[in-house]
């Protein structure tokens, strides 16, 4: 067995030998250091670095298990004030004289060529032209039209990283150099990381990588604080971002979801929320054959808040008709032991 050095030393290799083609330029080359330590020391206001960072990719590609990493779940999420910026924060991190701000670009919707999207779309080209750098997810290997679509609405003035994620899922890390070289030839990368998100040291490099590209001015939010959203927001978002994962191209983005009950009870949250929809027609959509849809929907969400909130969570779902009667007849409960 080769050590994690030894294997770091193999994949810039292999990057090397895939990127550096004779006329141009070699990407930048990492060296695997570890990332600082993250013990609270007093950093000087002048020493400080704080950029913001959007994390940008198709669904399923691994940007919210990327975000959690990145962002540590040790302390429970602290709830703050409304952020004034136009930025959706979804996690801050803050380490040595680095703060880390992501920002969160929840309409990237490239399923629906529709209008709601079109102006959604230029809301999160807005949210990504004025942050320091863009990680670029993708799964390594693989360019499919949804990446594409993502990767076109990318300002040009700011750097990206392609980050090859679940890079875990290649078996021959040799196949990978024609689709690094392909990859190169699509966008000018800042940097290209095939990384897995889901490792810890993979994301300590990455957090290493990022670092430059923070710019040199005060922090942003306290040393340790992780979010700036309401743990009731994170489960709204939460909920809507499962709602749509599940229900895929049919229902409209005109459902919301809305929190109707959120009781914290030390590291318990009793959630009863519930999803708005049009239509009796999306009501059945959301609900799907015998409840299984909406009991997924709920089962998945609590698994996701319960990792984010550090905390047991019980949660309801309902699903109502926003302008109908009968409405309340149909819920589901998700509840931790399920
Ligand atoms: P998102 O839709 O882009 O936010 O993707 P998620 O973070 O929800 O991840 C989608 C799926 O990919 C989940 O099942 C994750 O566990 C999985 N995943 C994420 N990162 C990795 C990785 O590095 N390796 C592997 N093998 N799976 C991953
Ligand atoms: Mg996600």
């Amino acid at each position: 067995m080769s050590t994690p050095e030894q294997n770091d030393q193999q994949l810039e290799a292999m990057l090397a030998k895939a990127l550096r083609r004779p006329g141009t330029q070699a990407i930048q080359v990492h060296d695997g250091n570890a990332p600082e330590g993250s013990e609270a020391v007093a950093v000087p206001v002048e020493a400080q670095r704080c950029g913001l960072v959007a994390i940008v990719g198709k669904p399923n590609v691994g940007k919210s298990t990327l975000l959690n990493a990145l962002v540590g779940q040790k302390v429970s999420i602290t709830s703050r004030k409304a952020q004034t910026t136009r930025h959706r924060i979804t996690g801050l991190r803050t380490e040595g004289a680095n703060q880390f701000v992501f920002v969160d670009t929840p309409g990237f919707q490239t399923r629906h060529g529709n209008a709601l999207n079109r102006s959604l779309n230029k809301t999160v080209l807005g949210a990504v032209t004025d942050v320091d750098l863009i990680l670029f997810v993708v799964e390594a290997g693989r360019f499919q039209p949804a990446d594409a679509k993502v990767l076109d609405l990318l300002p040009a003035s700011v750097p990206v990283i392609l980050l090859a994620n679940k890079f875990d899922l290649i078996h021959r890390r040799a196949e990978l150099a024609p689709w690094l070289a392909d990859m190169q030839g699509r966008h000018a990368f800042a940097e290209i990381v095939p990384m897995s998100a889901s490792s810890t040291r993979d994301v300590g490099r990455l957090v290493t990588i990022c670092e430059k590209y923070l710019p040199q001015q005060p922090w942003m939010h306290g040393a340790d604080e992780l979010t700036d959203r309401s743990e009731r927001f994170l489960a709204s978002e939460i909920v809507r971002e499962k709602l749509f994962r599940l229900t895929g191209d049919e229902l409209p983005y005109t459902s919301t979801v809305v929190i109707d009950k959120f009781e914290e009870e030390g590291r318990m949250r009793r959630i009863a929320a519930t999803i708005v929809v049009e239509r009796d027609g999306h009501k059945g959509m959301v609900i799907g054959e015998g409840g299984e849809k909406l009991k997924r929907i709920g089962t998945e969400a609590r698994v996701e808040l319960e990792k984010l909130l550090d905390a047991k969570v019980f949660l309801e779902l309902w699903v109502k008709v926003r302008s109908g009667w009968a409405d309340d007849d149909v819920r589901v409960r998700s509840f931790g032991y399920e």
